[in-house]
């Protein structure tokens, strides 16, 4: 079963040592306030963090819809304890909307970022950069997206002006209402890959998750489970398998992760250890022990913060996403879009310290 989930070797071999601790893998299917619903060999649990990932948590983060985890599980009541948080190999991420402003994961180990925008709405280049520059960042790999395909008569030019504003990004043109483009669109989405809708509201999202859903979008939209009091209540699939063997992430969180942080947030997070990372001698740099590591460099200066590497490091992502695409475009777009935010970034860290 968690096969279907994308459940692979290179999980196995991660998991090896919580197998030894005689803990189940799972993937997280759905994140409420209350626990977690975990796909499993078992079939699905209701899962709550232990203590100790609880504690950990504060600082590396809860479990995230996307996340494989270990478990502990008592079948007999269909519950589970997750113990660990598998590394993550993407992740999107957002900063916490109260005065922390931490980051959080808001979907984890994605493959794929539809980047959605209609036809029938005035292009806005900077939203769509915005969107690019939040899938680059989550380590997944951007598809651009063109809705409503059925409502113009010659769609090609606005498709060959997407192209030129993400260059090397597959740009797909669609129709939910009609039926068109479809296939095209998921095969890009590999059998077990993992991939998110993301995109302004009103371009279609909605109507076409529930074609790419289909018929099965009545099975899975909603489950009647017993809660700890015996009530019936109706969890949404937020992690949901498509007919065709990928899966998605649909929450209004992973939805509006473009938009939320525009102005300082996803991209401000990291980028100064990105192009720290940058500055390493060696590109495949671990920032372990290798000589002329900028990364190390800057801790021992203090340019770095200790406590943001650490916490970059705990979230578990992976470096310089914009960078291995080999997108100078893109990369360039970035540079001078951060440009502004790097400034804004340091004040608002400014203040944070002031209020220590
Ligand atoms: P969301 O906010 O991104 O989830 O957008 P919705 O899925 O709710 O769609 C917004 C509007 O666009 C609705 O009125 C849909 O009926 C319409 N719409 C969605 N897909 C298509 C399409 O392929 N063609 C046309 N003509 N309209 C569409
Ligand atoms: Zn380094």
């Amino acid at each position: 079963m968690i096969k279907q989930y994308g459940w692979s070797d290179l999980l196995m071999r991660a998991f090896a040592p919580h197998a030894s601790a005689g803990h189940i893998p799972g993937r997280v299917v759905v994140q409420q306030r209350n626990g977690y619903l975990v796909a499993t060999d078992e079939g699905e649990l209701r899962a709550k963090p232990s203590g100790r990932l609880r504690h950990e948590a504060r600082e590396a983060g809860h479990p995230a819809v996307g996340d494989w985890v270990a478990l502990s599980t008592n079948l007999a009541e269909r519950t589970a304890t997750i113990h660990a948080i598998l590394p993550r190999r993407t992740a999107f991420v957002r900063r916490a909307a109260d005065s922390t402003q931490t980051p959080q994961v808001v979907a984890a180990n994605i493959d794929l970022a539809f980047i959605v925008t209609s036809m029938n709405a005035d292009l806005n280049p900077r939203r769509i950069e915005r969107y690019l520059a939040a899938a680059w960042q989550s380590g997944a790999r951007p598809v651009v997206v063109l809705t409503k395909s059925d409502l113009l008569a010659e769609p090609h030019p606005r498709a060959a002006e997407l192209e030129s504003l993400a260059p090397g990004c597959p740009v797909v043109m669609v129709s939910a209402r009609q039926g068109l483009g479809l296939e095209t669109l998921l095969a890009h989405l590999a059998p077990g890959e993992t991939c998110v809708l993301i995109g302004s509201s009103g371009v279609g999202k909605s109507t076409l998750v529930n074609v790419l859903l289909g018929e099965q979008r009545m099975a899975t939209q909603a489950i009647r489970e017993g809660d700890d009091q015996g009530r019936h209540t109706t969890s949404h699939r937020q992690l949901v398998l498509l007919p065709g063997g990928g899966l998605i992430v649909d929450t209004p969180g992973v939805r509006e992760v473009g938009l939320i942080d525009a102005d300082e947030g996803l991209s401000a997070v990291f980028d100064d250890i990105e192009r720290l990372a940058e500055a390493c001698r060696f590109n495949n740099c671990g920032h372990a022990n290798e000589p002329g590591c900028a990364v190390r460099g800057a801790l021992e200066s203090g340019a770095l913060d200790p406590d943001r590497w650490a916490h970059f490091q705990k979230l578990g992502l992976e470096l310089a996403a914009v960078e291995d695409k080999a997108d100078r475009a893109a990369r360039e777009a970035e540079r001078r879009r951060l440009g502004g935010l790097q400034k804004k970034y340091r004040a608002t860290k400014k203040n944070d310290r002031g209020a220590d």
